[in-house]
């Protein structure tokens, strides 16, 4: 099909979704051994328009082997981090060359605006990539003098190494399919790992592609590997596999516990990133076309469908009624679309499950309450559209204002003061992100230390770098992915003692 929605595909997409997608596994693309498919659903209109294997257990086991084979023998170990560098710029040139390609991709598979998708998603991978490249040549030890008190006529020295923790199997969500799989994929090149992918089941199609130009810059075989399958099989087989040494995961907290406890049997190293229910808290001057508009973005960009989605709004009283209004202003007026129509503002949800879902929730409320300042149900027509939802009338023990909906859903509260507002804002087991809007220096840096966040934004949300740590406290997760803090995950330190 040359056109979906109306919206003509690039040649590249055309001809990455008429051959055959298999998985990666060493050099080869193969079927899942059972043979058996999954379908891959258009969320603008819950047609399957792919298809992909339903790799299991059989699958990750020779995907284990083969990332066993490259890490330990070939000329992936014998790589010197500056050639690992140069071949990490290299893939980050591909992916930038094919970047309108994997955004179609990303964008039909996932639902998201194709406009995001390229300058978001594909944007922040090509950064991260050449962000980690520089690392490869930078993974340092340190030197100490050491003494034993009862040997005092022998002279010792200390080093520490760092060393590649070895076979990664990464399990990832299908919010930002292409960023989740870069930010696992990336380190694990940079450090030397071989890796074992696991894409989510609602969103395989671009770790497929991102395999394709892994190979094309020349990533010897079994570095990476991608199994596509679902999460109790495929997921759960490559998390308590006791070939690997590490498991990056990135998904619901309820999944990531069940990937932790399999993990940990092992002593098998892990990390999580995830869920989370992101305060935004706006004080008492903070501009209110300004914190209407940041409230906005804190939970619409990706149809709400971030992990630091801001989706408790907490305004000051007193400007309260007027920043609800400029958000449900703002929320009423954005464009739904199929995710391809570069004009759309808010594309479907992922899933026919997850608009259940969301929909779900906002009943909830409303059966405990709440009311739709604006929103509060589904498009009508074809799709898995949810309208831009803000609830009011909330009290802090509904549904809608504990649990994390992943959905374009905001629950808007007035407070009274700051201690008032720190003790709700910290009142949810996740601790993911916060965002606070006022330019009032001494107040902000007051709270800063009293939200427990991995991220606190100030007049701003959802802003990412590669150099800054990502993770979260509390529920929200365990370890920093990005900047400096993500090498420890990758790497295991080696304490060496020398008597001389
Ligand atoms: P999910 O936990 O259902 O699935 C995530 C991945 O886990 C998928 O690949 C899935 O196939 C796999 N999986 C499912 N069951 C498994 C099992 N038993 N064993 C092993 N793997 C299994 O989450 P989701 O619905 O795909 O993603 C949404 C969640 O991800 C949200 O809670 C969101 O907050 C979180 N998230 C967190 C971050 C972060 O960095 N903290 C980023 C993006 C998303």
């Amino acid at each position: 099909m040359e056109r979906y929605h109306g919206q003509l595909l690039s040649e590249a997409t055309r001809r990455f979704l008429e051959r055959p997608r298999r998985m990666l596994i060493g050099a080869d693309w193969v079927e899942a051994a059972s043979g058996e498919t999954l379908a891959v659903i258009d969320p603008a209109n819950g047609e399957k328009f792919a298809t992909v294997p339903a790799g299991g257990a059989a699958d990750i086991d020779r995907a284990v082997a083969a990332a066993r084979r490259a890490f330990e023998s070939g000329d992936w170990p014998k790589m010197r981090p500056v050639d690992r560098e140069r071949l990490l710029l290299k893939f980050a040139d591909l992916v930038e060359a094919n970047a309108q390609e994997l955004a179609e991709i990303e964008s039909l598979d996932n639902g998201k605006p194709v406009t995001m998708a390229r300058h978001v998603d594909v944007a922040l991978v090509v950064d991260f990539l050449r962000y980690m490249a520089g690392w490869a040549t930078k993974i340092e030890g340190s030197t100490m003098d050491v003494s034993v008190p009862i040997i005092r006529d022998r002279e010792f020295f200390g080093f520490t190494r760092r060393e590649p923790v070895g076979v990664v199997g990464a399990i990832i969500p299908w919010n930002f399919p292409l960023l989740m799989a870069a930010w696992k994929v990336a380190p694990a090149l940079a450090t030397g790992c071989t890796m074992v992918l696991k894409p989510a089941e609602e969103t395989p199609l671009s770790a497929l592609r991102f395999a394709e130009l892994a190979l094309e810059a020349g990533y010897p075989a079994g570095v990476l590997n991608v199994v596509t399958g679902l999460g109790h099989t495929a997921g759960a087989a490559l998390a308590s596999h006791k070939g690997i040494e590490k498991v990056a995961f990135t998904g619901s907290t309820e999944i990531g516990k069940l990937v932790g406890k399999a993990a940990l049997d092992n002593m098998t190293r892990v990390s999580l990133e995830l869920g989370g229910k992101s305060p935004v808290i706006v004080l008492d001057d903070a501009d209110v076309a300004q914190a209407a508009a940041g409230a906005a973005q804190a939970i619409f960009f990706n149809q709400g469908q971030v992990c630091t989605a801001g989706s408790r709004l907490f305004v000051h009283k007193s400007r309260f009624d007027k920043v609800v209004e400029g958000l449900s202003g703002i929320a009423a007026g954005m464009k739904l679309g199929a995710g391809i129509d570069p004009t759309t503002q808010i594309g479907p949800l992922v899933s026919a499950a997850q608009q259940k879902r969301v929909l779900g929730y906002i009943q909830s409320g409303f059966n405990e309450g709440a009311r739709a300042a604006t929103g509060g149900a589904a498009s009508e027509g074809v799709g898995f559209f949810v309208k831009p939802t803000v609830l009011v009338d909330t009290s802090d023990d509904m549904k809608v204002v504990r649990e994390e909906i992943f959905g374009p859903v905001v629950v808007a509260m007035p407070y009274d003061d700051l201690d008032e507002v720190a003790r709700r804002a910290n009142d949810t087991p996740y601790g993911l992100a916060a965002s606070i809007w006022s330019n009032d220096l001494s107040r902000v840096h007051r709270l800063i230390p009293k939200i427990q966040a991995g991220t606190v934004w100030v007049n701003c949300h959802n802003i990412l770098d590669n150099a800054m740590p990502f993770g979260g406290f509390k529920q929200s997760g365990i370890g920093r992915e990005m900047g400096r803090a993500v090498l420890d995950l990758y790497t295991e330190s080696k304490s060496v003692i020398m008597a001389l």
